[in-house]
């Protein structure tokens, strides 16, 4: 049903510092976009790819830029969204069909999941410190693939617009960051603009200026009125944290992300008690925290004939470790598909039935990343300590 224009709800400072910002998008995107055929849009489905989305969707159909030969817009789809984003995604996506602009979802290979990757091949779950491979892996790879099928169709370069907003202070020392997580950013963003292969697409980001307010002002009450497209936002406000939104900013990523240790963005959805079902997914994280403990992963002895450092490092998954978390993942999944039957909730699919098969097909070929043969001890066996010159000193032996 299309919603009435509530006039009052704009009036004052709010619509000005609105209507800069949106003066200020059409102005980069006039200075930018006519150098390019085509554009795309690198859309993660939370709110600054989400504004960015509907924005430029908006822009064009009110005539206010002059559209491109075509636009693709590309959502990123991790596997792991928050299920409220991955919903209100797909509903926006069949407005953005309405009018006239076809989303292609774009996905990481089955092996190369977040779930698959690490229950199926065994390696550990991601960390800040020293290794972070997932936003590679599900995002940005993916990503890439895409645009070089793309621009190898078209024949030439596209304009990337992303989601990468830094507010005011980034305007002024003109840096982006390729921060995954700071001030409420969305996972992957900064990495789009910054690792986008220069050869497939040059990269603009429309919304550098915008304050998080306006994100808010613009998916709670700009985007679903009729005269600025009708869309379905308001819900992705809501799971940021409705009226409290501007104040949260919080970031969302994956569910269960390992990577950081606040679980906001969900906390704010289970608030609302029609999404209260979700509440086992809050299990996901301590699953990724127990798997990179030293008993559920194998280790180096150090005596290996190899030019390693760390010549002790630990390593990936027993296969005990993937099994048990599988067993988890699933369980959460059907505590969640019950309740969400039973009160005509939308269904969570965490790991589908293929993913499934997948990773049982990793377990019986016994699979393991490279370098590592599943013959290792477990990282809690205690041993001699080897240093990276090959020295050892020996297991200090207490007793008798
Ligand atoms: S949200 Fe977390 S788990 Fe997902 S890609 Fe980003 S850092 Fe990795």
């Amino acid at each position: 049903m299309k919603k009435a224009v509530q006039t009052n709800l704009f009036e004052g400072t709010k619509r000005l510092q609105m209507n800069e910002s949106i003066d200020l998008t059409i102005q980069s995107i006039d200075a930018y976009g006519p150098g390019y055929n085509y554009w795309c849009i690198a859309w993660s489905g939370g709110k600054d790819s989400t504004t960015l989305a509907t924005l430029v969707v908006y822009l064009i159909i009110s005539k206010k830029i002059k559209a491109p030969k075509k636009i693709y817009i590309m959502y990123a789809d991790t596997r792991l969204e928050m299920l409220p984003l991955y919903v209100a995604a797909q509903t926006i996506m069949e407005e953005l069909a309405d009018h006239g602009f076809e989303v292609q979802v774009v996905m990481a290979s089955l092996e190369n999941r977040f779930l698959t990757y690490m229950l199926g091949r065994g390696v550990p779950p991601p960390n800040n410190a020293t290794f972070r491979w997932c936003t590679s892996r599900i995002k940005i790879e993916p990503m890439e693939k895409a645009l070089e099928k793309l621009v190898g169709d078209l024949g030439e370069k596209v304009l990337m617009l992303t989601g990468v907003r830094q507010g005011e202070s980034a305007i002024r020392d003109k840096r982006i960051v390729m921060s995954c997580g700071k001030n409420g950013a969305e996972c992957g963003q900064g990495w789009f603009q910054e690792t986008l292969p220069k050869s497939l697409c040059d990269t603009l980001a429309p919304i550098l200026h915008w304050r998080v307010c306006h994100v808010w002002e613009w998916l709670k009450h700009w985007a679903p009125l009729t005269e600025f497209g009708d869309f379905s936002t308001e819900l992705i406000a809501e799971v940021y944290g409705g009226d409290e939104a501007e104040e949260i900013n919080a970031r969302t990523g994956c569910s269960g992300c390992p990577l950081t240790d606040k679980d906001t963005a969900i906390d704010n959805i289970l608030k609302k008690p029609k999404w209260q079902y979700l509440a086992p997914i809050k299990r996901l994280r301590p699953v990724f925290r127990e798997l990179r403990k030293a008993q559920n992963r194998l280790r180096k002895t150090g005596l290996e004939n190899s030019n390693e450092r760390n010549k002790q490092r630990m390593g990936p998954l027993t296969m005990g470790a993937r099994e048990w978390a599988f067993n988890e993942i699933i369980k959460i999944q059907n505590e969640i598909n019950e309740r969400a039957i039973i009160e005509g909730m939308p269904m969570i699919s965490l790991l589908n039935e293929e993913e499934q098969a997948f990773i049982r097909k990793c377990w019986a070929e016994n699979l393991w990343p490279n370098k590592w043969t599943g013959d290792e001890p477990t990282a809690d066996t205690p041993m001699d300590t080897v240093y990276p010159d090959g020295s050892i000193q020996p297991l200090i032996q207490f007793g008798n």
